[in-house]
Protein backbone atom coordinates (compact mmCIF):
# COMPACT_ATOMS: atom_id res chain seq x y z
CA UNK A 1 0.00 0.00 0.00
CA UNK A 2 1.47 3.15 -1.00
CA UNK A 3 2.14 5.24 2.11
CA UNK A 4 1.15 8.92 2.93
CA UNK A 5 4.26 10.66 4.30
CA UNK A 6 3.52 13.97 4.44
CA UNK A 7 2.00 16.41 7.35
CA UNK A 8 -0.90 14.86 8.79
CA UNK A 9 -2.13 17.92 9.96
CA UNK A 10 -2.30 18.89 6.37
CA UNK A 11 -5.01 15.93 5.75
CA UNK A 12 -7.22 17.50 8.43
CA UNK A 13 -7.05 20.73 7.17
CA UNK A 14 -8.03 19.66 3.81
CA UNK A 15 -11.22 18.40 5.71
CA UNK A 16 -11.30 21.75 7.70
CA UNK A 17 -11.97 19.31 10.73
CA UNK A 18 -9.61 17.90 13.08
CA UNK A 19 -9.62 14.14 12.65
CA UNK A 20 -7.68 13.64 15.29
CA UNK A 21 -4.45 11.94 13.80
CA UNK A 22 -1.50 12.96 16.24
CA UNK A 23 -2.75 11.94 19.03
CA UNK A 24 -2.20 14.27 22.71
CA UNK A 25 -1.26 17.39 20.30
CA UNK A 26 -4.80 17.14 18.54
CA UNK A 27 -6.48 18.40 22.19
CA UNK A 28 -3.64 21.47 22.41
CA UNK A 29 -3.90 24.96 21.04
CA UNK A 30 -0.51 23.55 18.70
CA UNK A 31 -3.06 21.88 16.42
CA UNK A 32 -3.23 23.13 13.07
CA UNK A 33 -6.91 23.21 12.19
CA UNK A 34 -7.05 25.85 15.50
CA UNK A 35 -4.91 28.04 13.65
CA UNK A 36 -5.56 28.18 9.90
CA UNK A 37 -9.12 26.11 9.23
CA UNK A 38 -9.26 26.41 5.57
CA UNK A 39 -7.95 24.16 2.90
CA UNK A 40 -4.01 24.02 2.27
CA UNK A 41 -2.93 25.12 -0.94
CA UNK A 42 -2.68 28.70 -2.95
CA UNK A 43 -6.48 28.40 -3.37
CA UNK A 44 -7.11 26.58 0.15
CA UNK A 45 -9.40 29.88 1.60
CA UNK A 46 -10.77 30.32 -1.97
CA UNK A 47 -12.64 27.16 -2.54
CA UNK A 48 -16.16 27.46 -3.64
CA UNK A 49 -19.52 25.29 -2.91
CA UNK A 50 -19.27 21.53 -3.49
CA UNK A 51 -20.63 19.48 -6.45
CA UNK A 52 -22.73 16.11 -5.06
CA UNK A 53 -19.56 14.63 -6.45
CA UNK A 54 -17.66 16.90 -4.12
CA UNK A 55 -19.53 16.45 -1.46
CA UNK A 56 -19.10 12.74 -1.82
CA UNK A 57 -16.02 12.36 -2.17
CA UNK A 58 -14.97 14.31 1.02
CA UNK A 59 -16.69 12.16 3.21
CA UNK A 60 -14.80 9.59 2.06
CA UNK A 61 -11.71 10.99 2.00
CA UNK A 62 -12.51 11.93 5.41
CA UNK A 63 -13.39 8.94 6.70
CA UNK A 64 -10.46 6.80 5.06
CA UNK A 65 -7.93 9.33 6.61
CA UNK A 66 -9.80 8.55 10.14
CA UNK A 67 -9.22 5.56 9.83
CA UNK A 68 -5.93 5.63 7.92
CA UNK A 69 -6.59 3.24 5.40
CA UNK A 70 -5.46 3.35 1.31
CA UNK A 71 -8.33 3.71 -1.26
CA UNK A 72 -7.87 0.20 -2.36
CA UNK A 73 -8.17 -1.03 0.99
CA UNK A 74 -11.13 1.15 2.11
CA UNK A 75 -12.72 -0.03 -0.84
CA UNK A 76 -12.73 -3.40 -0.25
CA UNK A 77 -13.85 -2.78 3.24
CA UNK A 78 -16.71 -1.08 1.74
CA UNK A 79 -17.63 -4.27 -0.53
CA UNK A 80 -17.27 -6.33 2.45
CA UNK A 81 -20.06 -4.49 3.74
CA UNK A 82 -22.36 -4.26 0.94
CA UNK A 83 -22.04 -8.38 0.99
CA UNK A 84 -23.15 -8.51 4.92
CA UNK A 85 -26.59 -8.52 5.97
CA UNK A 86 -27.75 -5.13 7.38
CA UNK A 87 -27.37 -1.90 6.14
CA UNK A 88 -24.11 -1.02 4.16
CA UNK A 89 -23.44 2.22 6.12
CA UNK A 90 -23.81 0.67 9.55
CA UNK A 91 -21.74 -2.61 7.88
CA UNK A 92 -19.00 -0.32 6.60
CA UNK A 93 -18.55 1.61 10.31
CA UNK A 94 -18.70 -1.63 12.09
CA UNK A 95 -16.04 -3.30 10.29
CA UNK A 96 -13.34 -0.22 10.14
CA UNK A 97 -14.31 0.20 14.39
CA UNK A 98 -13.48 -3.79 14.66
CA UNK A 99 -9.98 -3.37 13.07
CA UNK A 100 -7.40 -4.43 15.70
CA UNK A 101 -5.82 -1.25 15.82
CA UNK A 102 -8.91 0.49 16.34
CA UNK A 103 -9.72 -1.14 19.04
CA UNK A 104 -6.34 -0.86 20.07
CA UNK A 105 -6.64 3.05 20.20
CA UNK A 106 -10.65 2.88 21.55
CA UNK A 107 -8.95 1.07 24.14
CA UNK A 108 -6.39 3.75 25.26
CA UNK A 109 -3.62 2.11 24.33
CA UNK A 110 -2.25 3.99 22.23
CA UNK A 111 -2.83 8.12 21.94
CA UNK A 112 -3.78 7.16 18.01
CA UNK A 113 -4.53 4.78 15.23
CA UNK A 114 -1.66 5.86 13.82
CA UNK A 115 0.68 4.82 17.20
CA UNK A 116 -2.05 1.81 17.35
CA UNK A 117 -0.84 0.64 14.09
CA UNK A 118 2.80 0.61 15.01
CA UNK A 119 2.74 -1.04 17.95
CA UNK A 120 0.72 -4.01 16.08
CA UNK A 121 3.10 -3.82 13.44
CA UNK A 122 5.96 -3.77 15.93
CA UNK A 123 4.34 -7.27 17.64
CA UNK A 124 3.42 -5.46 21.17
CA UNK A 125 0.10 -6.61 20.78
CA UNK A 126 -1.80 -9.76 21.79
CA UNK A 127 -5.38 -10.95 20.85
CA UNK A 128 -6.12 -13.97 23.17
CA UNK A 129 -2.94 -14.13 24.17
CA UNK A 130 -1.14 -14.62 20.47
CA UNK A 131 0.71 -12.37 18.98
CA UNK A 132 -1.14 -10.27 16.13
CA UNK A 133 0.82 -7.89 14.15
CA UNK A 134 -2.12 -7.28 11.37
CA UNK A 135 -3.55 -3.88 12.09
CA UNK A 136 -6.46 -4.52 9.86
CA UNK A 137 -7.20 -7.83 11.44
CA UNK A 138 -10.83 -8.19 12.69
CA UNK A 139 -11.62 -8.77 16.07
CA UNK A 140 -14.81 -10.74 17.35
CA UNK A 141 -17.03 -10.47 20.27
CA UNK A 142 -15.35 -12.20 23.45
CA UNK A 143 -11.80 -11.41 21.78
CA UNK A 144 -9.44 -10.33 24.49
CA UNK A 145 -6.77 -7.45 23.73
CA UNK A 146 -3.81 -7.15 25.80
CA UNK A 147 -0.08 -5.67 25.13
CA UNK A 148 2.91 -7.83 25.38
CA UNK A 149 3.90 -7.80 28.77
CA UNK A 150 7.51 -6.80 27.81
CA UNK A 151 6.18 -3.89 25.87
CA UNK A 152 5.03 -2.10 28.70
CA UNK A 153 8.46 -1.63 30.53
CA UNK A 154 10.77 -1.55 27.00
CA UNK A 155 8.83 1.05 24.86
CA UNK A 156 8.68 4.18 27.07
CA UNK A 157 5.65 5.67 24.75
CA UNK A 158 3.81 2.56 25.80
CA UNK A 159 4.57 2.98 29.11
CA UNK A 160 3.53 6.78 29.46
CA UNK A 161 0.17 6.28 27.61
CA UNK A 162 -0.64 3.17 29.74
CA UNK A 163 0.00 5.63 33.14
CA UNK A 164 -2.73 7.30 31.50
CA UNK A 165 -5.21 4.84 30.57
CA UNK A 166 -8.49 4.51 32.12
CA UNK A 167 -8.67 8.44 32.09
CA UNK A 168 -9.95 8.33 29.15
CA UNK A 169 -13.79 7.06 28.04
CA UNK A 170 -14.21 3.95 26.39
CA UNK A 171 -17.11 2.70 23.62
CA UNK A 172 -19.78 1.14 25.79
CA UNK A 173 -19.05 -1.97 23.51
CA UNK A 174 -15.61 -2.21 24.97
CA UNK A 175 -14.39 -3.26 27.83
CA UNK A 176 -11.44 -2.47 29.61
CA UNK A 177 -9.59 -3.96 32.73
CA UNK A 178 -6.92 -0.77 33.49
CA UNK A 179 -5.07 -2.85 36.48
CA UNK A 180 -4.51 -5.93 34.08
CA UNK A 181 -3.77 -3.77 30.57
CA UNK A 182 -6.69 -5.92 28.77
CA UNK A 183 -9.65 -5.27 26.85
CA UNK A 184 -12.34 -7.26 25.67
CA UNK A 185 -14.62 -6.67 22.79
CA UNK A 186 -18.60 -7.21 24.70
CA UNK A 187 -20.88 -7.15 21.69
CA UNK A 188 -20.76 -5.44 18.09
CA UNK A 189 -21.46 -1.42 18.26
CA UNK A 190 -24.43 -0.51 17.50
CA UNK A 191 -24.90 2.69 15.12
CA UNK A 192 -25.72 4.69 17.91
CA UNK A 193 -22.41 4.08 19.63
CA UNK A 194 -20.32 4.97 16.95
CA UNK A 195 -19.72 8.31 17.31
CA UNK A 196 -17.52 9.14 14.44
CA UNK A 197 -18.73 11.86 12.65
CA UNK A 198 -19.79 9.93 9.60
CA UNK A 199 -22.45 10.65 6.72
CA UNK A 200 -21.82 7.03 5.34
CA UNK A 201 -25.15 7.45 2.81
CA UNK A 202 -22.61 9.64 1.22
CA UNK A 203 -20.21 7.28 0.65
CA UNK A 204 -22.42 4.38 -0.36
CA UNK A 205 -23.54 6.92 -3.16
CA UNK A 206 -20.24 7.49 -4.40
CA UNK A 207 -19.18 4.15 -5.01
CA UNK A 208 -22.62 3.14 -5.86
CA UNK A 209 -22.09 5.55 -9.11
FE1 LIG B 1 -5.52 17.17 12.91
FE2 LIG B 1 -4.47 16.60 15.25
FE3 LIG B 1 -3.04 17.96 13.45
FE4 LIG B 1 -5.10 19.09 14.73
S1 LIG B 1 -3.17 18.38 15.62
S2 LIG B 1 -4.67 19.22 12.55
S3 LIG B 1 -6.55 17.34 14.87
S4 LIG B 1 -3.76 15.83 13.27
Amino acid sequence: MARYRESACRLCRRETQKLYLKGDRCFTDKCAVERRNYAPGQHGQARGKLSDYGLQLREKQKVRRIYGLGEKQFHLTYLNATRMRGVAGHNLLMLLELRLDNVIYRLGFASSRNQARHWVRYGHVLVNGRRMNIPSARIKIGDVVSLKPASKDEVPQIKETLANLGRKSVPAWLEVDAANYTGAIKALPSREELTIPMQEQLIIELYSR
